[in-house]
């Protein structure tokens, strides 16, 4: 188990519906010391894509995202969930949202990333890929190329991974997971 796995079993709490509650480090409070921790797995496995940009959406992803493009030494830009007054050239998609249940528009500045941008992709969770279908298709309005996908926990039993893989895109998590039960997590053999 690495630090990741470690502290989802010590403080993650599963609860019905295949959803694990991370509020005390991750989706509500959050450890600054385990989200460096996080950033530094992440920019390790990815460096050699070269990545010119992380991308990451609003609001669970963007502190292990920040410290992804901080130890990258590249910006960082997330993804909003409603298009705010102040964007004078969105472009945008719709997004089902797993836990809310619910159809989001998720949007970004179109010139946040040009052609030229090599895109890494960091959030949260990854469960049925339906936020990352959302940022591919706002990733190819701009005509950048998505370089890599890291997610800190994954929910390898939806079917976001099969896409992802299908897609080739290289994907990276930290956490991932085979099975969750009976409040019980069975991790993922890689
Ligand atoms: P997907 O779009 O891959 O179906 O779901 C990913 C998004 O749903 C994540 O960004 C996260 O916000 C939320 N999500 C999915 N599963 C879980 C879960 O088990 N726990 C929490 N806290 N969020 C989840």
């Amino acid at each position: 188990m690495n630090f990741l796995q470690e502290r989802i079993e010590q403080d993650g709490t599963v609860l019905s519906g295949h959803i694990l509650k991370v509020n005390s480090f991750l989706n509500h409070a959050v450890d600054p010391q385990l989200m460096a921790a996080i950033g530094k797995a992440f920019a390790d496995q990815f460096k050699d894509q070269h990545p010119t940009k992380v991308l990451t959406i609003e609001s669970g992803g963007i502190a292990p995202a920040l410290m992804t493009a901080f130890e990258l030494g590249v910006p960082l830009i997330y993804c909003k969930k409603a298009k705010p007054s102040t964007m004078n050239d969105p472009i945008s998609t719709e997004v089902f949202s797993f836990t809310k249940q619910k159809t989001y528009t998720m949007c970004m500045e179109r010139p946040s990333m040009t052609s030229e941008d090599r895109i890494l992709f960091i959030d949260d969770f990854l469960a049925n890929g339906q936020a990352f279908k959302g940022i591919e298709d706002l990733i190819s309005q701009t005509g950048a190329t998505l370089v890599g996908c890291g997610f800190c926990i994954e929910k390898a039993f939806q079917s976001g991974r099969s896409y992802i893989l299908a897609k080739g895109y290289p994907l990276y998590s930290l956490a991932p997971i085979a099975k969750l039960e009976a409040g019980k997590i069975t991790w993922l053999e890689e």
